[in-house]
């Protein structure tokens, strides 16, 4: 008890020592060793038993509820090192995910400055070890390197040392290639991991020892002491050694950088606002004594104790009973408390300042993602912008008639702890429609409504999730306004293709234009707009555009509020079969507006704009698109006809087939999610049950055009539209 408490003090204490703080996730493609080596961590730094740390699995929470009872689910934890002499505190974020499905992770990165990687030593880099590259460095979250599973590569493959080098070096050069590719510009070079520096350790998660070359040359221990103590029965001594912990927490503190250097170049980019203003020198400062702002990470829904979020403060003081803002929930409310985290315990505290994680209660509403701050004017962070989209809905019934309102609880609930899932209710039907990046990821919903929840559900079949754009600028077409007194007049053209994909990707950001933006102006010419183009944006929503180009109109900037919102609204349906719209540019190029206020009002402007853009939509050769995806198969050799096979069969496409030793293959190839169904059963059978495969990338493709119109017909008849 005693111990426990000053533990809990000496992190009170480091909470005010920025400089020596990390905030810190650990990512990895599934199945590579995140859950035992962040067990291993917490127990060298006493947050659990050393000894049953990697069986214990303290992070995996849901582990922790089945065996323990234990309610509140959390995994986050704030945990002390020492380093050189001086101590540190380590904020650890649990970044639980599925094999494909990244939502988890992508908002952790919004609230950490620094990630390990974890890649398996004989598995080397896999999809999702891209994918949470990717997810980081977009948020200018620097990575440090971990090869995991090192004692397979002996006892398995019975390599040497010098062989053992070879494979660690290849891992190396695959994660750089892929930092070289995906860092932001100026971190291209400088964030590539090595060797020499240290910004790689190697190791075994499961026997609790690590290497990193510093550490080796500090003690002398060598490749061959590793192989050794496997040989030779010494495994105890090289754990005590080089003990996993150590060689990890050193590397995160020597290289990932403190809070204080961090938000000098992430703030620039996950906020858009001025930085010369007093909330931006705060964030940038990571002052303390500056207003308070704190964004928002994982929301959990604890049964008794509603919600509970992760938040890290940007800025100022947070303290309990401190009234804040919802920015994006646009609601007044009241911290209520502060938590510590260790592991799925937690500590009241009174209050927190800048540059730390912690749990939050009291902010009802709020989304991973939402700004809290005491400056209600102030602009919120960036919307956090998850790498793949919804592409397939099921509907989601309860099996028992007196379950309907706990499955609408537990959507929400859930919806709300995975960004990437979308709950609606069906106005007609009533029905509650579960959107989903797969055919997979909602079977894994519909098991956490069992399992978690005690719902029994019946599921409807899978309904794939279409776009509707346009391939050419359509003429200039004129909307009238009901009471016939306004006329505005429009063209629509494809969105220029850098444009879009930069859009998509999340360089350049989605939300209304108020006031003038500089940087945005800046952002839309580097991608290919010309500085008129670029100063006319006034929305930028779902891939699409609204620009207003008009000349001396009088009234125009009293209308414009109606335009934004009925362009925001009249893409979400578009005319060929109510999919929503996505890669158009919609430009209002001139007016003639009523003299009298009371008859523009946005019972005759949105209309009048609805009846345009759907007419502009029709003569510009609109088509239909599909999402598609691009997967990874690992498969033995053998079964390389078979599998070749089932992708055509599924209107698929292969992309490349890689061999690695000598009977595994590597098959990337592409599929549209509409034949994407049951595939996973199907390859089992095709390859005796040894084939598996795992999500790349998720875009929306053209459809054939001879299926062009089937397709549109089924959807039209599925939603009940008239299909003459
Ligand atoms: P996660 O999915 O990334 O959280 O991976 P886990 O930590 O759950 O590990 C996946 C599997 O790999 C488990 O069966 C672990 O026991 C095993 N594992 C983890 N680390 C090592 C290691 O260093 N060596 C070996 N041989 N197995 C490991």
């Amino acid at each position: 008890m005693v111990e426990k408490e000053s533990m809990i003090d000496k992190i009170k204490r480091l909470m005010y020592k920025r400089e020596n703080i990390r905030n810190i996730g650990i990512v990895a493609h599934v199945d590579h060793g995140k859950t035992t080596t962040s067990d291993s961590l917490l127990a060298g730094a006493g947050m659990i038993s050393y000894e049953t740390a990697g069986q214990q699995l303290a992070l995996d929470y849901l582990n922790v509820e089945k065996e323990r009872g234990i309610t509140v689910q959390n995994a986050d934890v704030n945990m002390v090192h020492e380093y050189e002499g001086d101590e540190y505190l380590i904020n650890l974020i649990d970044t639980p995910g599925h094999v494909d499905f990244g939502g988890h992770v992508t908002r952790a990165m919004r609230v950490i400055d620094g990630a390990v990687v974890i890649c398996d030593a004989v598995e080397g880099v896999m999809p999702q070890t891209e994918t949470v590259l990717r997810q980081a460095l977009r948020e200018k979250v620097k990575p440090v390197l971990f090869i995991n599973k090192v004692d397979r590569l002996i006892k398995e493959l019975k390599l040497g040392p010098e062989e053992m080098q070879k494979q660690l070096i290849k891992i190396i050069s695959g994660v750089n290639t892929l930092i070289k590719k995906m860092a932001p510009e100026e971190y291209k070079e400088e964030w590539q991991v090595n060797v020499q520096d240290g910004t790689v350790a190697f190791g075994s998660a499961v026997d609790k020892w690590a290497l990193s070359f510093p550490f080796m040359k500090r003690t002398g221990l060598t490749f061959k002491d590793v192989i050794d103590a496997y040989n030779n029965d010494k495994l105890d001594g090289l754990r005590d050694k080089a003990k996993l912990h150590v060689v990890l927490l050193d590397m995160i503190v020597k290289h990932l950088p403190s809070p204080i250097e961090a938000q000098k170049y992430r703030v620039p980019k996950i906020w858009r606002g001025d930085l010369e203003s007093d909330v931006g020198k705060s964030l940038v400062a990571c002052d303390p004594n500056g207003p308070t702002v704190l964004v928002v990470s994982r929301v959990m829904v604890d049964p008794q104790a509603g919600e509970i979020t992760t938040a890290r403060i940007f800025s100022g003081t947070v303290e309990r009973g401190q009234d804040v803002y919802l920015l994006g929930a646009k609601r007044q409310t009241k911290i209520q408390q502060l938590y510590l985290f260790k592991g799925a315990q937690r500590f009241v505290i009174d209050k927190v300042p800048a540059g730390n994680l912690l749990g939050v209660s009291g902010l009802k509403d709020a989304t991973s993602g939402e700004t809290v701050t005491t400056v209600p004017d102030m602009e919120p962070f960036e919307q956090i912008k998850h790498i793949f989209e919804p592409v397939v809905t099921k509907a989601f019934e309860a099996k028992s008639s007196k379950d309907l309102k706990k499955l609408v609880d537990a959507l929400s609930a859930i919806s709300k702890e995975d960004p990437t899932i979308r709950v609606e209710i069906d106005r007609e039907s009533g029905q509650n429609l579960v959107s989903g990046l797969g055919e997979l990821h909602l079977e894994i919903i519909q098991n956490q409504l069992k399992e978690k929840y005690g719902l029994d559900v019946d599921t409807s079949p899978p309904i794939v999730i279409y776009r509707e754009t346009i391939t050419r600028q359509s003429p200039t077409v004129m909307g009238k306004s009901p009471n016939k007194h306004n006329h505005l007049f429009f063209v629509m053209a494809p969105l220029p293709d850098k444009i879009r994909d930069a859009i998509l990707k999340g360089d350049i950001p989605e939300g209304r234009i108020k006031k003038k933006d500089d940087k945005l102006i800046e952002l839309l010419m580097k991608h290919g707009f010309s500085r008129e183009e670029a100063k006319s944006v006034k929305v930028i929503k779902n891939g699409n555009i609204f620009m207003e180009q008009t000349r001396g109109i009088v009234h125009i900037g009293e209308i414009m509020e109606y335009l934004m919102q009925g362009f925001e609204q009249t893409i979400e349906e578009g005319p060929l079969a109510k999919e929503p719209i996505t890669g158009i540019q919609f430009v209002l190029v001139d007016a003639k507006l009523h003299e009298d206020a009371i008859h523009r009002g946005p019972a005759q402007i949105i209309p009048a704009l609805r009846e345009a853009l759907r007419e502009a939509f029709m003569q510009a050769d609109p088509t239909i698109l599909e999402p598609v995806q691009k997967i990874r198969i690992d498969v033995p050799m053998e079964y390389m006809g078979a599998v070749s096979k089932l992708i055509q069969g599924r209107r698929g496409q292969m992309i490349s087939t890689d061999q690695e030793g000598d009977e595994h293959l590597v098959i990337i190839a592409k599929l549209p999610v509409a034949e994407m169904f049951g595939l996973t059963a199907e390859l089992r059978g095709a390859t005796a049950g040894r084939g598996v495969w795992s999500l790349i990338d998720s875009h929306f493709e053209k459809v054939p055009k001879s299926l062009e119109s089937e397709i549109i017909k089924k959807i039209r008849l599925r939603k009940g539209l008239d299909n003459t």
